[in-house]
C-alpha cells in the first residue's frame, strides 16, 4: 500500500485564515481541495508538501451564481454540482458536456474545478472548457485580488499563474447574446481522461460567426486553445465548410506526443474532427437547434 511521507494538516475556517496559513507554512505548503489529484501525488511522492491547508469546510468558495452578466464559480464548487446547475447547462451547454465525460461519480462528487484547474494537468478537460469561453480566473493573495486570463492561468504542464500564498478563488464567464457552445471527447473507456478533445464556444451575428473560441486537450496545444482556428473564424460564415477548415488549422497548429493513449498523428486527427463536431454543435445550439 502507499501511504504518503508524513505530513502536518491544518483546516482553515475562512478564505481569509487559509491564506494566514499559507503565509504562515511557506513554499512547502500545499492547498488541499478534493484530494483527488493531491493525494495519489503524495502516495507516489511526485508532491511532497511540508503541510496540507485543507479548504473542504469554506461555504464561500462553493456556489454558482449569475451576477452582473456573469457566470461565477466559487473555486470548491464540485464537479457534480457544475453538472447539475441549471444556469451553468442554459448559459454555456459546453460546461456540462465537459462535466457529463469527465471522471466517475465518486471522483465527480468531491473533486472540484478550483483543483482541476490549479492541477493543471495537460490532459485536463474544465481547461479546454474555460479556455473556449475565455474565462477569467479571480486570484487572492496577501496583496489583495487579482484578475487572469484563462489563457494566461496555465504557463506549463502542472504549472499555473497561481503563486506560492495565493488561492484560485473564483472563475467568470461573461454570458452575451448570440452565443452557444459544445465540448467532444475520445477516451479509451467510459470516465477515463481524453485521448484528445475539443470544446468551441460561437457567437453568431446572422449567419457568420461573428467570435469563436476553440479549447483543444491532450493534444499539446499552446494555453488550451487553437487560436489560429478562431482568428480564421473571425467573420466567417457557419458553414460545414468554415468548421471542417478550423478543424484542419486546429490540428495542424497542436503538438500532439505519442504516449499509452495514443499514437501522435492519431491525436492530430482527432484535434480536427472534435474541433469541426464541436464547431457544428455549438452553433446548432446557438441557433437553438440542438439541446
Ligand atoms: C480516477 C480519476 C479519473 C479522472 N478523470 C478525469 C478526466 O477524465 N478528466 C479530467 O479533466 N480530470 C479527471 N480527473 C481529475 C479530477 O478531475 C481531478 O483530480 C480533481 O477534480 C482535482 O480537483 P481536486 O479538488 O481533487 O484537487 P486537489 O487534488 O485537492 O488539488 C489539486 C492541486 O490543485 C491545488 N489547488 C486546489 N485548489 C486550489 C485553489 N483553490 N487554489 C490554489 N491551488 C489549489 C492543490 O494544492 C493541488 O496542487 C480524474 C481523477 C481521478 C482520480
Amino acid at each position: 500500500m502507499q501511504v504518503p511521507a508524513y505530513v502536518e494538516y491544518e483546516k482553515a475556517t475562512s478564505v481569509e485564515h487559509a491564506l494566514a496559513l499559507l503565509a504562515r507554512f511557506g513554499p512547502e505548503a500545499r492547498i488541499l481541495a478534493g484530494g483527488h489529484s493531491l493525494i495519489p501525488m503524495m502516495k507516489l511522492r511526485l508532491a511532497q508538501p511540508e503541510t496540507l491547508v485543507d479548504i473542504n469546510g469554506l461555504g464561500e468558495l462553493c456556489y454558482l451564481t449569475v451576477t452582473d452578466g456573469e457566470l461565477r464559480i466559487g473555486t470548491l464548487t464540485r464537479h457534480a454540482q457544475l453538472l447539475d446547475s441549471a444556469a451553468a447547462g442554459r448559459h454555456f451547454a459546453i460546461l456540462h458536456d465537459a462535466e457529463q465525460v469527465i471522471a466517475d461519480p465518486v471522483v465527480r462528487n468531491w473533486g472540484t474545478v478550483g483543483g482541476s484547474l490549479c492541477q493543471a494537468d495537460p490532459s485536463e478537460d474544465l481547461s479546454a472548457a474555460f479556455a473556449a469561453l475565455k474565462a477569467t480566473m479571480i486570484i487572492r493573495g496577501p496583496d489583495g485580488i487579482r484578475t487572469v486570463p484563462a489563457r494566461e492561468f496555465h504557463t506549463g504542464p502542472y504549472e499555473t499563474v497561481v503563486a506560492d500564498g495565493e488561492l484560485l478563488t473564483e472563475i467568470r464567464i461573461a454570458i452575451r447574446p448570440g452565443g452557444g457552445s459544445a465540448y467532444e471527447k475520445v477516451g479509451r473507456r467510459v470516465g477515463d481522461w481524453p485521448v484528445g478533445a475539443a470544446g468551441a464556444a460561437v457567437w453568431l451575428a446572422g449567419d457568420s460567426i461573428a467570435e469563436a473560441g476553440i479549447g483543444l486537450t491532450a493534444v499539446g496545444a499552446q494555453h488550451f486553445a487553437a487560436a489560429e482556428a478562431e482568428e480564421f473564424l473571425r467573420g466567417a460564415p457557419a458553414t460545414e465548410a468554415s468548421f471542417g477548415r478550423a478543424g484542419q488549422i486546429a490540428a495542424e497548429h497542436c503538438r500532439p506526443s505519442s504516449d499509452q493513449r495514443g499514437p501522435a498523428d492519431y491525436k492530430r486527427h482527432l484535434a480536427s474532427e472534435l474541433t469541426t463536431r464541436a464547431l457544428r454543435r455549438a452553433v446548432r445550439r446557438a441557433r437553438g437547434m440542438d439541446a
